[in-house]
């Protein structure tokens, strides 16, 4: 589903990113709308109820079991703090959009506050030509990538567990982020930019004033290293119709305003380029974004660990 239209007011936020914002941008997937940046805020009375499913999960910890048998000797720890540079990191992983929303537009259509404005609770998302949606794309790459940062020793928590479901709203997806207390969260989409166009970016919040400050440092370094290592791992461009450099900065995403925890969105490339379709829907290419994505987070979680 396209949602784009060309903004009015790029966000002009304070910060290492600040200089990205500098020329006209298109909205993400994510669906941003018109003119809408820094807007005094609304009234903030409308709590949003939930729409989904989506709770925060709690993995099972394999505990290793005690042997059944005769005694044993004490067993030397199997992993070394090396082995698991990301022990007692927590890292939210939000994939975007559900299987289940364009079928339910009287949920995900309901509008939610996320400071700046008010936005639909949820969108369906993007598709390639072809009709392989992005919230296959989406889920399939989260699920590859906990696998990923859990053998490296994080817990993760993922925003939805199926991808046949509805919603969580946006606002519940960041506040899945927030309860975990999340060293790191992250957005995973693909985009439904111009046909013209290709490439990737990342988004991180901008300045809404008296709710996000203390995140936007640390949010902005971890969009540089999610950047950094998606550009070197999967070698897919930098988006060449939105953002500057692979980067972008927004104040019209629910999920970056209402964030307390350090938070970025990717859109991964954009499915309806017919080179970036053709590798969106490559599993192979899949598992080298979700690679790449787990050495970004490795980069802001665990500098010291490894390259
Ligand atoms: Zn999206």
């Amino acid at each position: 589903m396209r949602q784009r239209r060309a903004r009015a007011a790029p966000a002009r936020a304070a910060g290492l990113l600040a200089l990205v914002v500098a020329g006209g941008l298109l909205a993400g997937c994510a669906g941003a709308t018109s003119a809408a940046l820094p807007r005094s805020s609304r009234p903030a009375s409308a709590a949003a109820p939930t729409a989904g499913s989506a709770g925060s999960a709690r993995p099972a910890s394999p505990a290793a079991q005690p042997a059944s048998t005769a005694p044993s000797p004490a067993i030397s720890p199997v992993s070394t703090p090396a082995a698991r540079p990301l022990a007692g990191k927590v890292i939210v992983l939000d994939p975007g959009h559900n299987g289940g929303n364009g079928s339910h537009p009287s949920i995900i259509d309901r509008l939610v506050n996320i400071i700046t404005e008010w936005k639909p609770c949820d969108t369906a998302g993007a598709e390639t030509d072809a009709g392989y949606p992005e919230h296959e794309f989406n889920f399939n790459v989260a699920v590859r990538l906990a696998g990923l940062l859990r053998a490296d020793g994080a817990k993760v928590i993922l925003t939805r567990h199926n991808d046949d479901g509805v919603g969580p709203c946006v606002t519940q997806r960041a506040e899945i982020g927030n309860r975990a207390h999340a060293d790191a969260a992250i957005s995973i989409h693909a985009d439904g930019g111009p046909p013209t166009g290709r490439g990737f970016e990342v988004i991180a919040p901008g300045l809404v004033p008296g709710h996000n400050a203390a995140i936007i440092g640390p949010s902005h370094r971890l969009a540089l290293d999610i950047r950094n290592a998606y550009h070197r791992i999967t070698r897919e461009p930098y988006s060449d119709y939105v953002g500057t450099q692979g980067l972008d900065v927004r104040t019209d995403l629910g999920g970056l305003n209402l964030s307390t925890v350090p938070k970025v969105f990717i859109e991964c490339a954009n499915m309806r380029d017919a080179a970036d379709a053709a590798r969106l829907t490559n599993p192979r290419f899949r598992q080298r974004v979700a690679e790449a994505l787990a050495a970004g987070f490795l980069a802001f979680l665990a500098p010291n660990s490894h390259p």
